[in-house]
């Protein structure tokens, strides 16, 4: 068929260069009996979702038959390029033996003592399902180990979707508009206190103001839910001096940045050894898997060594466990994120360049393989960030999607590489970037 004859524009004015029939027709049947259509809020986009048929490499295939350049790259998990043949094998030679066992596994020693190994502020760590799982234990820990109820959370930080953690929060809460959402009591919350990133003389003023009353500080070293927000020079060590002045347990959400920033994600990057730290996407290689790892102190106060209780069916699942090996014996060949990021380096210093000769006031924020157009300033925190704007980034969105490329449908959302990104998806993508922008 003719570009012309499927140019059609929808009921929200956007104009769609590709046939997305089916998309539509599947969506039009899970409104009936999924909320919104989807099962995860940020996947609704509008006006329809395209669906996805299949995923290699770097690229998504929907069920139209439409290829797209992948930057979503499953919300970060999926680093070493969808359907990995090595991830592939490590599962299909651990389904032989079955995969799911409600005993203690071999596997899971052998991933701890990886991870361990790696990450040298993690003496002991649990494995959960998800990250949600992870920073919600996480918080219970810090909690149950110093006896305080209060936490500090960064605006926009987004740590899942658990009620002590959605105030303020980033990602597809703050897209759709509903960083504080209903159903939440008054108590799950109370004791969640915000300041914004990149400000000491805040994070200074809340401790006074709580003296002794504060278990932990739980942040994104690097913001990546509303997009990828570097901190400051010597903010993290400050942060780090402080909270260990006033006992405060500093949780590292990593579950983004654990393994992709480097092996050893944003602590080993900006060398900070928190006390707790949470991994999850990355690790499981598209597979669910979530760590509340740190102190051998802290952990051994949870059940079933002390009181604080975290337990799961699928804790330590043997697939997510082959899988999570097979991703970190990849990630520690030689070159990995020397390569990634030099990928990385040319896309910005491209799109960069591609602002400046079109004289917009956009801005290119990221680091290693994240990164992101802002269509404003380049934000040092969620007020910040909030300046950008939304409705040219969602048209933004759509008119890549025409040129092939699938974009995190949000201003927020982090745009990630994986190591399938090749030299011709780049300047395929430059080019849509300079015909878009
Ligand atoms: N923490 C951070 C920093 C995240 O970005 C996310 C999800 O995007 C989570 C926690 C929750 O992880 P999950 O979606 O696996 O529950």
């Amino acid at each position: 068929m003719a570009l012309e004859k499927q140019k059609s524009c929808n009921d929200l004015g956007y104009t769609n260069l590709l046939n997305t029939h089916k998309s539509k027709l599947l969506y039009e049947k899970a409104k009936e009996i999924l909320p919104g259509g989807v099962s995860s809020p940020v996947r609704a986009i509008k006006p329809y979702p395209f669906y996805t048929k299949s995923a290699k490499g770097s690229k998504l295939i929907d069920v139209d038959g439409n290829e797209y350049i992948d930057y979503c790259m499953s919300y970060g998990p999926i680093l070493l390029g969808h359907e990995n043949q090595s991830i592939k094998n490590a599962i299909q030679n651990q389904l032989e033996k079955g995969w799911a066992y409600g005993t203690p596994t071999e596997l899971e020693i052998k991933l701890a003592n990886e991870i361990v190994n790696i990450y040298p502020s993690i003496e002991m760590l649990r494995f959960v399902s998800t990250g949600t799982e992870a920073t919600m234990g996480a918080i219970r820990v810090a909690r149950g180990f110093t006896g305080n109820d209060k936490i500090i959370k960064i605006e926009g930080g987004f740590h899942g979707a658990h009620d002590a953690v959605l105030v303020k929060a980033g990602s597809g809460a703050t897209t759709l508009g509903i960083p504080d959402s209903l159903g939440i009591p008054k108590s799950a919350t109370e004791n969640t206190l915000q300041i914004p990133f990149n400000d000491i003389e805040s994070l200074i003023n809340i401790i006074k103001l709580h003296k002794g009353e504060i278990a932990a500080l739980i942040m994104e070293p690097i913001m990546g839910n509303i997009g990828p927000i570097l901190p400051k020079k010597d903010y993290l060590k400050e942060v780090r001096k402080i909270t260990k002045e006033e006992d405060i347990v500093l949780i590292f959400d990593e579950v983004i940045t654990g393994f992709r920033v480097s092996l050893s994600g944003a602590q080993g990057y900006y060398n900070i050894k928190p006390d707790l730290t949470t991994l999850g996407k990355v690790l499981g290689g598209g597979l669910p898997i979530g760590v509340i790892g740190g102190k051998k102190e802290i952990l051994e106060k949870m059940a079933p060594n002390g009181p604080i209780y975290q337990a799961g069916t699928f804790n330590g699942n043997p697939i997510s466990m082959a899988a999570g090996l097979s991703v970190i014996e990849n990630l520690k060949q030689k070159y990995i994120y020397e390569n990634l990021n030099l990928n990385g380096d040319k896309l910005r210093i491209a799109l960069s360049d591609i602002i400046e000769d079109k004289n917009k006031n956009y801005s290119v924020s990221g680091i290693g393989s994240m990164f992101k157009v802002f269509f404003g300033d380049k934000p040092s925190n969620y007020a910040e960030a909030l300046k950008c704007d939304k409705k040219k980034y969602f048209d933004f969105f759509h008119q890549m999607l025409n040129s092939g490329i699938f974009l995190p449908p949000s201003q927020f959302e982090t745009c990630f590489l994986s190591l399938s990104h090749d030299d011709y998806d780049l300047e395929k993508t430059i080019d849509a970037y300079k015909e878009n922008l």
